[in-house]
C-alpha cells in the first residue's frame, strides 16, 4: 500500500551503509515494525543504543495516539555531514552523527538522554507532521513544539528515574524565553512571506517555547485529556493538512472548553509576561501582568496584550494546588498576606514571577526545609531561580538579591540525603546564571571576578568532594548528572584539590594513554579546568595540543570528538585562539558542519571574544559564501561572534560593519545578537555597582 508524502519528506540514500536491526513487539502497532540503524562500517554497535529506544518508542507512539505506525519499517540513518540534527523523512530518518550513536563504555552519559530525546522527537513526526502535515510555514510550530513536548513525554516514559521534566525546566524552557525576551523575537505563529524566512523560523521560539505553551496547556487540561483531544485531532486529519485552529479545536471538545479562545493569545502574540505581586494590610494579594522584556525599557505601546495566565498556587495552607487564573491586566486574589506563597507549581507556565526582594529571600529559606517547606519539587526550586537570575537582568530584580538567593543554597549537601539525587537541576540553574553575570561582567575589575569564583568554591566545592570523580556503576544517572555539573563549577571557582585532581587525571589520560583516569562524562571537564589553570603559555600549549590529538582520533566515538573540539576555544592564548580561527577556515581540519562548535566556545571564552568577532568581520564573505546552503549554521557563526558583548562601543562597531550589506536571509538572528548584546551592556551599566558593593562583602568574608 502507498501513501501519499510531502515532497519534503521524500529521501533516498545510497552509500557504504552497515546496518543492525530488531523489531518491535507489535503490542499497539498490531504487528511488529522493523527497526534497523545504519552508520558507517565500522560504527554500528554505537546505533544499538538508538535501536532500543527506537523499538520502544514506536511502540509507545502508537498506543498514545491511538493510530499504528503507517509503514512496515523504520530506518535509522546517521550521516557524517549533515546540516540539521535529524530530518524526519518518512520511515527513514537521517542524523548527525552525534544525534544517533552512542557508545555504552566511551560516550558521555550527558548524549544518551539527547539521543533517546532526538529519536522520540523523529519518530513523532512520523504521525505529527507526516500522518497529519502541516498546512502553511505559519504551522511550523505545531510540528516542532508538538514534536518537541511529546518526544520528552516518550524519553520520561522509557527513562522515569532521569526527571525529564525538570531537566525542561532547567534547560529546554530558559532556552525559549531567554530569545522571547527580546523585541527581536517572533510570536510562535509567525507569517512566512519568503523563503528566506522559512530558515529563520526553526529556532528555540518554535521548538521550545512551542513545547512550553503545549506544557502548559496539557497541565491545565490534564494530560490524558490532552492526549484524548491529540488522539481526535490525528484521526480526523489523518493523510491531509491541518492548522493550529484544527488542534485547539479537537482539544476543546474533548475537555468542554473553548481552548483556542486562551491558546491563541500564546501562540499569536510575540513575547510572555512577568507578573508582579504586592501585599496589602488587608490581606489581600495584587498580581499585575505586564510583557516581559530583557532590555527592562518596556514602552506602554508594548504592553497591550492580556495573557491567560494559570497561577497554580502553592500555599503552606493546603497541600492542593490553587487553580487560579490572571485573565486582566491587574487582579486581586486571596492569598497568604505574608507573601509566602509560590505561583506556577511544577513551573509549567509560560511566565516569570517577580516576588519582592525580601519574599524572594524568605523562599529560599523555604528550599532549604525539603519536603516540609513550600517547595515540594524540584522544578520549583528551578523556577524559582530561574526568574530571580532573568530578572535580575532586565532589572525587576538586583542582580545582588539573585546572588544573595543563591547563598542560600550552600550546604546543600547537608540536607542533600532527603532533596536526593534530583538536585542536579537546581545546580545546573545557578551554574547557568552565574556563568552569565561572569560573561556580562568580565570586563569588570579583577576583585569582582575573584568574589564570583570564591562563590563557586563556597555553592559547590562540598558537594564535588563529596562526590568525588568515579561513576559507579549502580550509580542512579541524576547522581552522575549533579557530579557532572559540579566538579567544573568547582574548577572554575579554581578549588585547589579540584583542579590539582583534575590536572594529574588529564596527563594520565593524554600521556600515559590511560584511558580509566578521566571518565568520558568528565573529559571536556577536564579539559577546561586544565586550559584554564596552565601555570603560562608553554604548558597551555601543551594542554591545547593534546586536546587537538583526542579531537583528532577518529577512532573515538564522535562525541568525545566533539567535546575535545568545543573546548579548544576555551584556551587564554592569542596565538592558540589564532590556531584554531585558522582551522576554521579549512575543511580538511575542521568539517564544515562542526565549525559551530568552534564558535559556540570561542564566542562564550572571555579570553577569545574580541579576536573572533575581528576575525569574524574579516572573513565574512569567506563564510557567507560557503554556508550559503546552510544558513542555520551561519546564524550561529553570527550569534556566537557578536552576543558576548556588553560594552556599547564595541556593539556599535557590529552594527556598523552591517550597515550597507543584504542581510535579508540571517536578518533576524543579527538583530537578536545585536539586542542580546545590548541587553548585557544595559545590565552591567545598571548594576555595576550593586554587584561591586556585593563583592566587597564576599571577599571580606575570605571563602
Ligand atoms: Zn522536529
Amino acid at each position: 500500500m502507498t501513501h501519499s508524502t510531502h515532497p519534503q519528506l521524500l529521501a533516498f540514500i545510497v552509500g557504504p551503509f552497515e546496518y543492525i536491526e530488531a523489531y518491535t513487539s507489535g503490542e499497539h502497532n498490531g504487528s511488529p515494525v522493523q527497526v534497523r540503524v545504519y552508520t558507517l562500517p565500522g560504527a554500528v554497535e554505537q546505533g544499538r543504543y538508538a535501536l532500543g529506544v527506537c523499538t520502544q518508542a514506536l511502540e509507545y507512539f502508537a498506543k498514545v495516539f491511538g493510530i499504528p505506525y503507517p509503514l512496515p519499517k523504520m530506518d535509522l540513518v546517521a550521516i557524517p555531514d549533515f546540516e540539521a540534527g535529524a530530518m524526519e523523512n518518512w520511515g527513514l530518518v537521517t542524523y548527525r552523527t552525534i544525534a544517533l550513536l552512542f557508545d555504552e563504555k566511551y560516550s558521555s552519559i550527558a548524549f544518551k538522554k539527547q539521543v533517546t530525546y532526538t529519536v522520540c522527537h523523529e519518530l513523532a513526526h512520523q504521525w505529527f507532521g507526516n500522518l497529519v502535515t502541516m498546512e502553511w510555514w505559519d504551522h511550523l510550530w505545531l510540528n516542532e513544539g508538538f514534536a518537541t513536548w511529546v518526544g520528552w513525554l516518550a524519553a520520561d516514559n522509557l527513562n522515569p528515574d532521569w526527571d525529564v521534566w525538570t531537566a525542561f525546566v532547567d534547560g529546554d524552557m530558559p532556552r525559549a524565553l531567554v530569545l522571547d525576551s527580546l523585541r527581536s523575537s517572533h510570536p510562535i505563529e509567525v507569517a512566512v512571506c519568503d523563503p528566506s524566512e522559512i530558515n529563520q523560523i526553526f529556532d528555540a521560539i518554535s521548538y521550545h517555547k512551542g513545547a512550553s505553551v503545549i506544557r502548559m496547556l496539557s497541565s491545565w487540561l490534564g494530560v490524558d485529556v490532552f492526549l484524548a483531544g491529540v488522539r481526535r485531532y490525528l484521526h480526523r486529519h489523518k493523510y491531509g493538512n491541518a492548522s493550529t485552529g484544527d488542534l485547539w479545536n479537537a482539544l476543546g471538545e474533548e475537555a468542554g472548553i473553548d481552548v483556542g479562545r486562551f491558546m491563541q493569545l500564546w501562540t499569536k502574540e510575540i513575547g510572555y509576561p512577568v507578573l508582579n505581586i504586592a501585599t496589602s494590610d488587608s490581606g489581600e494579594v495584587h498580581i499585575s501582568q505586564s510583557r516581559y522584556l530583557s532590555t527592562g525599557d518596556l514602552e506602554s505601546h508594548e504592553d497591550e496584550v492580556n495573557w491567560w495566565v494559570p497561577l497554580s498556587v502553592m500555599t503552606h495552607n493546603s497541600s492542593a494546588v490553587e487553580p487560579l487564573t490572571l485573565t486582566n491586566k491587574s487582579q486581586s486574589f486571596n492569598l497568604p498576606a505574608d507573601g509566602l506563597f509560590k505561583l506556577n507549581a511544577g513551573q509549567t507556565g509560560v511566565y516569570r514571577v517577580n516576588y519582592p526582594r525580601e519574599t524572594l529571600l524568605r523562599l529560599g529559606e523555604e528550599c532549604k526545609k525539603g519536603k516540609n517547606g513550600l517547595f515540594k519539587n524540584t522544578s520549583d526550586r528551578v523556577g524559582l531561580v530561574a526568574d530571580a537570575g532573568s530578572l535580575s537582568v532586565s532589572g525587576e530584580q538586583k542582580t545582588s538579591a539573585f546572588l544573595e538567593l543563591v547563598i542560600q543554597f550552600e550546604n546543600e549537601d547537608q540536607y542533600f540525603h532527603y532533596l536526593n539525587r534530583t538536585t542536579s537541576s537546581v545546580w545546573s540553574q545557578i551554574s547557568g546564571h552565574l556563568s552569565s553575570i561572569i560573561s556580562a561582567w568580565y570586563e569588570q575589575p579583577g576583585h569582582v571576578l575573584s568574589a564570583f569564583k570564591a562563590l563557586r568554591r563556597h555553592l559547590f566545592s562540598p558537594l564535588a568532594h563529596k562526590l568525588g570523580w568515579e561513576f559507579p556503576a549502580s550509580e542512579e544517572y541524576l547522581t552522575a548528572m549533579l557530579r557532572i555539573v559540579v566538579i567544573p563549577n568547582a574548577g572554575y571557582g579554581a578549588d585547589k584539590r579540584i583542579v590539582a585532581e583534575a590536572q594529574d587525571r588529564f596527563w594520565r589520560f593524554v600521556r600515559d594513554s590511560d584511558a580509566t583516569a578521566v571518565h568520558p562524562n568528565l573529559r571536556g571537564i577536564v579539559y577546561e579546568i586544565v586550559l584554564q589553570h596552565a601555570k603560562d603559555e608553554a604548558e597551555e600549549t601543551g594542554v591545547w595540543e593534546a586536546i587537538l590529538r583526542v579531537f583528532k582520533d577518529t577512532s573515538l566515538p564522535t562525541d568525545q570528538r566533539y567535546i575535545a573540539l568545543s573546548k579548544l576555544g576555551d584556551t587564554k592564548s592569542q596565538a592558540l585562539v589564532e590556531r584554531l580561527l585558522g582551522m576554521t577556515l579549512d575543511s580538511e581540519q575542521i568539517r564544515q558542519q562542526d565549525v559551530i562548535y568552534a564558535f559556540r566556545s570561542l564566542g562564550s571564552n572571555m579570553h577569545a571574544r574580541t579576536y573572533l568577532w575581528s576575525f569574524f568581520s574579516r572573513n565574512f564573505d569567506f563564510f557567507h559564501e560557503r554556508f550559503v546552503n546552510s544558513m542555520k549554521l551561519f546564524d550561529i557563526l553570527i550569534k556566537s561572534s557578536i552576543d558576548g558583548f556588553s560594552d556599547d562601543a564595541r556593539i556599535n562597531e557590529v552594527e556598523a560593519f552591517f550597515v550597507g550589506k543584504d542581510t535579508k536571509e540571517y536578518d533576524r538572528s543579527l538583530r537578536q545578537a545585536i539586542e542580546a548584546a545590548r541587553v548585557n551592556a544595559k545590565w552591567v551599566a545598571r548594576d555595576r555597582a550593586d554587584v561591586e558593593a556585593w563583592a566587597e562583602k564576599i571577599n571580606a568574608l575570605g571563602w
